[in-house]
Parts: structure tokens; C-alpha cells; sequence
């Protein structure tokens, strides 16, 4: 890290964050804030490092605002960082690494999948993880209170509908975590023990948002068959708790669901126009990652993984649970990206390559997949649309966001290659945005959502989070077979005035 009296960045073309057009001029840092926009041929201060960033843009910080890195921002793994990324709002999807139940390993096998985390993590609170946070060197943190981690901690791992004093003590729960510093609540409504969630519980912890200035991101019940319906059921949370509304990662995932698409997202939009404030957010992939117990009835999970296990055991258990695996899906597109045990044999396959191989089915191959590697299994899936994507990425209510999970084995792309894949592939090649609104959509618009005061624009005053890209160059090579790559194009990365990423090289 190097830390000076300030930096001036000279030569650039400054997008600000906040859609404005891009302009010429330099950049004054002093500690860690932004001094001054001037216009060029201003005398450089002494004790200043001027910065040459001639053909390249000056851009706020990208702000991640969908990140499942909630334990490796305090490893200060360089991932996101050198992708341009120097906030990340996670606690996604349901999964908080607190607040710790009585038994913490129940908490840990519910969100190890996603968190990529050993068997000794987990705090009891959102002052304590935001204190370990705040360490980071890579990342400045804004977390949201899981909703699955926050019943486990109630009412341990279960699906069940819960009593009123057991809703009671999540919203005080809450409540305590908005005042300790966290950014809202994130719902994980595909994931069991979240899936258990009825509307009225999800309202009551809304409305403790609503007196908080919480945002309510949401992982829905469905983003296929009933993704119109899992929008509407958001919509009405929204309005009826009064809470910020963030619908996370919308997609139509399976071909005969991308019609879909634009009936949710004109409901977002007539939503939206009678004053519910609400957004959602995409990444810039046509695959999902996720763990491979998604393909099963989050019922076959109630009560966590040893229940799960126990269950694929069971005869008859196995029959009840089979004809639920996922039938919609193409399991040619759905390929394994990290297994517990069998990794070299497994990572890279599809299961229908695999069922093949063993001369089984499918849903069988599943079932036996999780019982050999003790259910820690993760996927990508291919199962979107080109035409959709480009609905969601330039769309005005949309931040672009990676949603990029670690895993053992082979992580997704998105993980590495998000914001460059962005600026190269979209902006540049493909002409989908403009370079102005697609820094507006990774800065400004997510750090106004989720309340990141003073970050995510270059103006004097705002802290120095700044990344410095050329636009002409920057790229993404990492690819689903290949995707620990890193991207081209970033040159320069400042995070609270301390340049993190100097001639593209990180110095953490
Ligand atoms: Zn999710």
C-alpha cells in the first residue's frame, strides 16, 4: 500500500459517477479525500505524486453492491480489486456470517457453500463482523443481515413458519444490527431455511427497515416458472412494509422461461412509478453459479446438511425427493465447479455427462453426487438469454453487480472478470452503454441505494475511491474453463486515498 501526502491524476478523462458527460481535467487527492476537479494546467503541489493518466478514464471506486466475498475481504484477496472494485456490499442472498447461533456449525454448514469458509469463522453481531471488516485492506464493507442466518439464530435450521415471538425476536435482532452499523436485510428465498419465510414474516422485518433506512435485498422465491409471481410477491413487501426494495441478481433462468423476463420487469417499472422505491441489480453472464443442493426441494434440507444426507440414504426418502430435482432443467448446462472429495474427476463435467458415465439418470446421479462429497458440491448453470441480458444491463432501474462466489474448485468468471467484461465486452464492443452510464450504474446508483455516503463520485469533497481504466485496452480473458485470469486495462486503484493497485499491479 502506498500511502503520500495525496496523488494528482492528470491527463484523464473523468466520468464522475453520476451519468454526467465525461470531461477533461485533473484530480487532486489529499489523504483520503478528494481536494479538488480542476481543470488541467494547475500548478502540482509539493510532496504530491502526480499520476499520468493520459487515454485513460478516471472513474469513482466500483461499488460491488452484490457480493458473497463476507469472508474473504478479511483474507485481502485481490480478486475484486483488480477488477476495479474497491466497496462491496455482501451479507447476499440470506447468507450473513453472523449473528452465530448457540451451535455455530449449524450456521457455517448453512452458508459454507456460498461463504467459502472453514470450520472456525462467525461473529455474534454486525458491530463485531463490521470491526473484523473494517480491517480489510482490500475492500471498504457494507453488510446486509442475512435472513437465513438471522432464523438460524432464533430458530436454528428449520423451514418451518415460525410463531410470533420467534418473528419478534428477528426483527429485535434487527433492529440492533441497523443501529450497529449494517446496511439492511437480504432474503435468500430459494434457500432453505429462508424458503420457509412466509410474506408476513418478511413484512415484519421490513417494516423494522423502513424506521431504519434499511435496504431489503432479495434473493426471490423463483427466477423461472414463477419469477412473475416471486416479483409481485417482493412488490407487495415492499409497499406494504414501506422498506427500500432490491431485487438481486434478476434473470429468467431455462429457455422456456426468458419470456418471462419482460412481464417482471414491467412490474418493476409500473411499481416504481407509483412511488415504491425500488431497483434490482444483474451481472454480465449468461450462467449462475450456485451449490448444487439448489436442483433439490429445499424441503430435503429442513433441519440442515447431516438431515439432508441422512435423507438421500433413505429409500424411500430418495423416491419422494427424485421426481422434485429440478425437472426443468437441461443438465447439460449445469456443470460442476467444486466437489469435497472428487474434484479432479468431477470439476468442469455437466451432470448429464456424468449420469451418462455411470450409466444413471440425472436426478440419481444428483442424489448420489451430494451423499459421496457430503453435499458440498457447487454448479454454474447456462441458462440465460443474450437478448435478456441486454433488457437488464440497459435498463435505467439496473446496477450492474458480479455476485461472484469463491469456491474450492473452479470459481464462475464473474468472480474475476465483471467490471472489465463490462467496459470491454458491453461498452466498447458491443455498444450497449455508454461509458458514462455504465460507471453511473457500478458507482453513483449503488452507493446512493444502499446509503454509501460520500463514496461512488469523483467530486471534491467525496473519499478518494478512485480507479483509473483505459478504456481502449480494459478486458476480461477469464472464461468458465479458465477463469482465474487477471483482467487488463486497470492501471491505477485508490481506495481512501491509498493507492491499492499501482501500474495495474496490486500492493496489498
Ligand atoms: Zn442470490
Amino acid at each position: 500500500m502506498t500511502q503520500s501526502g495525496g496523488f494528482v491524476l492528470t491527463g484523464g478523462t473523468i466520468v464522475d459517477g453520476t451519468g454526467a458527460p465525461a470531461r477533461t481535467g485533473d484530480v487532486v487527492v489529499r489523504r483520503e479525500r478528494i481536494l479538488s476537479v480542476d481543470s488541467p494546467g494547475r500548478e502540482w503541489m509539493q510532496g504530491y505524486r502526480k499520476v499520468e493518466c493520459f487515454g485513460c478514464v478516471i472513474a469513482p471506486g466500483f461499488i460491488d453492491a452484490h457480493s458473497h466475498s463476507d469472508l474473504k475481504v478479511l483474507d485481502n484477496r485481490t480478486e475484486k480489486l483488480l477488477q476495479g472494485v474497491t466497496t462491496e456490499v455482501v451479507g447476499n442472498c440470506g447468507f450473513s456470517p453472523y449473528p452465530t447461533p448457540d451451535d455455530p456449525k449449524v450456521l457455517r454448514d448453512f452458508a459454507n457453500g456460498i461463504l467459502n469458509g472453514d470450520q472456525n469463522w462467525g461473529w455474534s453481531s454486525a458491530l463485531d463482523y463490521l470491526a473484523s471488516a473494517r480491517k480489510s485492506k482490500t475492500a471498504t464493507v457494507a453488510s446486509l443481515v442475512g435472513h437465513g442466518s438471522l432464523r438460524i439464530k432464533v430458530a436454528g435450521n428449520t423451514s418451518r413458519g415460525l410463531a410470533q415471538s420467534e418473528v419478534d425476536a428477528m426483527c429485535g435482532l434487527l433492529a440492533e444490527a441497523m443501529e450497529e452499523g449494517a446496511a439492511g436485510l437480504s432474503s435468500g428465498l430459494m434457500y432453505a431455511p429462508g424458503s420457509g419465510a412466509s410474506a408476513e414474516e418478511l413484512i415484519a422485518l421490513c417494516r423494522v427497515l423502513a424506521s431504519k433506512g434499511g435496504v431489503y435485498a432479495t434473493h426471490m422465491r423463483s427466477y423461472s416458472a414463477g419469477l412473475v409471481e416471486a416479483v409481485e410477491e417482493q412488490i407487495a413487501i415492499a409497499e406494504r412494509s414501506g422498506c427500500r426494495l432490491q431485487i438481486s441478481h434478476l434473470q429468467a433462468a431455462g429457455e422456456e422461461y426468458w419470456p418471462l423476463q419482460q412481464r417482471a420487469i414491467t412490474l418493476i417499472e409500473e411499481a416504481s412509478a407509483t412511488g415504491i422505491d425500488l431497483a434490482f441489480d444483474a451481472y454480465p453472464w449468461l450462467a449462475g453459479s450456485t451449490v448444487l443442493t439448489q436442483v433439490l426441494p429445499q424441503a430435503a434440507l429442513d433441519g440442515g446438511i447431516p438431515k439432508l444426507l441422512s435423507r438421500l440414504r433413505d429409500p424411500f426418502e430418495r423416491e419422494a425427493i427424485r421426481p422434485k430435482i429440478k425437472p426443468e432443467a437441461h443438465w447439460n448446462g449445469v456443470v460442476i465447479t467444486a466437489a469435497a472429495y472428487d474434484e479432479a474427476s468431477l470439476v468442469g463435467r455437466c451432470i448429464q455427462e456424468i449420469a451418462d458415465e455411470r450409466g444413471s439418470d440425472p436426478a440419481t446421479t444428483v442424489m448420489d453426487l451430494l451423499l459421496e462429497q457430503d453435499a458440498d458440491v457447487t454448479i454454474v448453470e447456462h441458462s440465460q438469454s443474450l437478448e435478456n441480458l441486454h433488457a437488464l444491463m440497459t435498463h435505467p432501474l439496473a446496477t450492474i453487480i458480479t455476485d461472484g462466489v469463491y469456491t474450492k474448485g473452479r470459481s464462475h468468471p464473474r468472480l474475476y472478470g465483471t467490471f472489465p467484461l463490462l467496459f470491454g465486452d458491453l461498452v466498447r464492443e458491443r455498444k450497449w452503454l455508454t461509458l458514462e452510464e455504465a460507471v453511473h450504474k457500478v458507482t453513483g446508483k449503488p452507493a446512493t441505494a444502499f446509503h454509501l455516503h460520500g463514496r461512488g463520485r469523483i467530486e471534491a469533497g467525496y473519499l478518494a475511491d478512485i480507479t483509473v481504466f483505459d478504456p481502449g485496452m480494459i478486458r476480461s480473458d477469464a472464461t468458465y474453463v479458465k477463469p482465474d485470469v487477471i483482467p487488463s486495462g486497470i492501471r491505477a486503484v485508490l481506495r481512501d486515498g491509498n493507492m491499492l493497485v499501482d501500474s495495474g499491479v496490486a500492493r496489498v
